[in-house]
């Protein structure tokens, strides 16, 4: 299987079974986005406990790109602290800019898998969409803290 062929079994498989999807009940943060370019619609919401995402989902709808990558999200942050959310947000908005290399933001590695998007600069902001609304999750729920 060829490195390309494996990434789009990685993107398929979250758009397929998505991890993470729906509502959080009582969440301390919600965030609404919409790509019109491609008529992505992301909603992505958490609930803190000892400081730290404890449970993060997304709902919406839109096309593979947009549902795998907010999947992978949810993944990658659960269980961070705040701080530690806030930075893979910045490193991944940094490599969908082909601003720095893909690292290991999440202990899957599977978020590289979105690295072929960057061929297709019209894509990213499918890619970046759930992100967005995470930054503005937790710009809301920093606000609300201490
Ligand atoms: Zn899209």
């Amino acid at each position: 299987m060829s490195l390309e062929s494996l990434y789009q079994e990685i993107i398929l498989d979250h758009y397929k079974h998505p991890r993470n999807f729906g509502e959080v009940p009582g969440c301390a943060a919600a965030a609404e986005h919409e790509n019109p370019l491609c008529g992505d619609q992301m909603r992505v919401a958490f609930r803190l406990e000892d400081e730290r995402i404890a449970e993060i989902k997304f709902s919406g709808k839109g096309c593979a790109i947009s549902q795998a990558s907010a999947s992978m999200m949810t993944e990658a942050v659960r269980g961070c602290t705040l701080a530690a959310a806030r930075e893979k947000v910045t490193d991944f908005l940094a490599m969908m800019r082909g601003e720095r290399e893909f690292a290991a933001l999440d202990e899957t590695g599977e978020l590289e898998a979105l690295k072929g998007v960057l061929q297709f600069p019209v894509r990213v902001k499918c890619a970046t969409l759930a992100w967005n609304c995470l930054a503005h999750c937790l710009d809301a729920a920093g606000k609300d803290g201490s």
